[in-house]
């Protein structure tokens, strides 16, 4: 059955099995594209926030769910992901027209989210601990691995059913009770994921959906019986995320911010390194956290690759994100818009030179919706704001470079640490540079790609710890240590280990 869009969508929050979606207010959402209103979503308050972790808590400690069999919590898991493909179209739909991100784009979220889901229902079946027999004759030590508790999730706008998969199959996999927070900006898609987890029969309580604004995260990351909080979001929230989670040092997972590098040497294939440095710096509107939005290029062959890159970026089209073959859609917000242009007009100011785009477009059919063109500059200096700060857009900036060390020295000269790809065919060269770049993820002769396998996270200002993969399960349990005497010996004092 398809996901049916209406013209206005009300939507509201879910707290112990039931819908709520009556409120004294609510945030309007406006499609980017259009202007026209799309969504209404209730601005949750801290009372709504008390009662959805109160659900969450009474389902972890007295709820069935943390103690069914593995086998049974993968089977949920595997058919929220067969329900997931069934409204793939719907999914789609829902982040493409809220989030104005192009619809192929969306679809290939929706795909990822079937893999995440899939892969965690595998993990599910696989959690388990280790036993040490090797303690002396009279010890043995369990160490067993357990559902950290109640687990709150956060999320940005920009990939919302895919960053939200990111977080909560995992979590529920390993045994959690979960309260989740998407954006106000595009929050249809989590609403219609947790209808699915309801119609896969997850019991209630243990997947709750409080929706609203900054307050409703705030709230989240300062409550007291939350255990663990996974948030995704700018780098600037992910400090008051810290600073509201001290309470009860809660365990944080926080990816964050990105200034990805885009390294290209002479001796790369040019036509695959031209094709992915467009792709990585216009990919999802250059609304990403990966987007490669800092071209750093041989010295020797930079004219040439420059040139062709131009040519490739004029091909591609902006339009109506809903439209099948549009490259780039809307951005998220009027504000956002603004923010942008304003980095490229700075960063002009700043001596760099606009080579492409650079405009808002503001006649013809898009002019009432937030578009502009791809936009490149060359001659970006390293200490420039362009170069250091987080545009987030359609906006990629050039600085040139001779030597690998260089190279090095300008990739890692920002805050930031999630992402950077290089291309070049001397594995030598390759393999210096991965070692030796700070960042969570380096991708070889290709870029963003994110198999659900491979950890995903951030070093210095881009997060703490991991998404996906084992390590990313392992952020929602906990490790426990059992020492078990095994013979039946009088304790002595001071106690005889015998171990030591
Ligand atoms: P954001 O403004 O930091 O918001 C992220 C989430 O936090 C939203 O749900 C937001 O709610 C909520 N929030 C706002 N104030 C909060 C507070 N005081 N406490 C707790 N939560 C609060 O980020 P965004 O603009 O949505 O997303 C873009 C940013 O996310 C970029 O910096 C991007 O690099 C980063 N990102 C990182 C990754 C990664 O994996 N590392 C992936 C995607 C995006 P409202 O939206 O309702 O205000």
């Amino acid at each position: 059955m398809e996901t049916e869009i209406r013209q206005t969508r009300r939507l509201g929050h879910f707290i112990a099995g039931k819908w709520e979606v009556s409120s004294e207010e609510f945030f309007v959402r406006t499609a980017p594209a259009t202007g026209t209103v799309v969504a209404e979503i209730a601005l949750g308050t801290y009372v709504d926030v008390e009662r959805a972790v109160r659900a969450a808590r009474n389902s972890f400690d007295l709820g069935e769910w943390p103690l069914l069999t593995a086998i049974e919590r993968s089977t949920v898991l595997h058919r929220v992901a067969d329900l997931i493909a069934m409204n793939l179209e719907g999914l789609a739909k829902l982040d493409s027209e809220e989030g104005g991100k192009p619809i192929r784009i969306a679809r290939d979220d929706v795909r990822g989210s079937i893999a995440l889901t899939r892969y965690a229902a595998g993990l599910a079946l696989q959690m388990h601990g280790t036993t040490y027999t090797n303690n002396g004759p009279d010890y043995m030590g369990l160490i067993i691995r357990q559902p950290a508790g109640v687990v709150g999730l956060i999320t940005p706008w920009n990939f919302p059913l895919l960053i939200m998969c990111q977080k909560l199959p995992f979590a529920l996999a390993a045994g959690c009770t979960v309260v989740v927070k998407p954006s106000e900006f595009t929050t249809s898609s989590t609403a219609e994921l947790v209808r699915l987890y309801q119609e896969a029969g997850l019991p209630d309580g243990v997947l709750n959906l409080v929706t609203g604004d900054g307050r409703v995260g705030q709230a989240l990351a300062e409550h007291k019986e939350v255990d663990v909080l996974s948030f995704t979001g700018s780098t600037s929230t992910g400090r008051k995320v810290i600073e509201a989670a001290k309470g009860n040092l809660k365990k944080l997972s926080l990816e964050l911010g990105g200034k990805a590098a885009n390294v290209v040497f002479s001796d790369c294939d040019v036509n695959g390194a031209v094709e992915g440095s467009v792709f990585g710096a216009f990919f999802n509107n250059g609304e990403c956290c990966v987007s490669q939005s800092r071209l750093l290029i041989e010295d020797s062959i930079a004219d040439g690759f420059i040139g062709q890159l131009i040519s490739r970026t004029n091909q591609l089209s902006v339009g109506n994100p809903l439209d099948d073959d549009i490259d780039i859609g809307a951005l998220i917000h009027e504000s956002h818009l603004k923010s942008v242009m304003s980095h490229v007009n700075d960063g002009q100011s700043d001596g760099a030179r606009l080579i492409s785009g650079g405009k808002r477009i503001t006649h013809g059919a898009l002019s009432s919706g937030l578009f502009m063109l791809p936009t490149i500059l060359d001659e970006v200096k390293p200490e420039s704001t362009l170069f250091q700060k987080e545009i987030f857009g359609p906006v990629l900036s050039i600085t040139r470079f001779k030597t690998l060390t260089e190279a090095i020295e300008l990739a890692n000269g920002v805050d930031y640490g999630l992402s950077n790809s290089v291309w070049s065919n001397d594995i030598n060269k390759v393999l210096k540079f991965s070692r030796a770049v700070k960042s969570g993820t380096v991708y070889v002769n290709t870029t963003i790609d994110a198999p659900v396998q491979m950890p995903f996270g951030g070093y210095k200002s881009s997060g703490l710890g991991r998404e996906m993969g084992e390590a990313g399960f392992e952020e929602f349990t906990e490790l426990k240590s059992i020492s078990i005497r095994t013979n039946r010996m009088p304790i002595s004092f001071p106690p005889d280990i015998g171990n030591l």
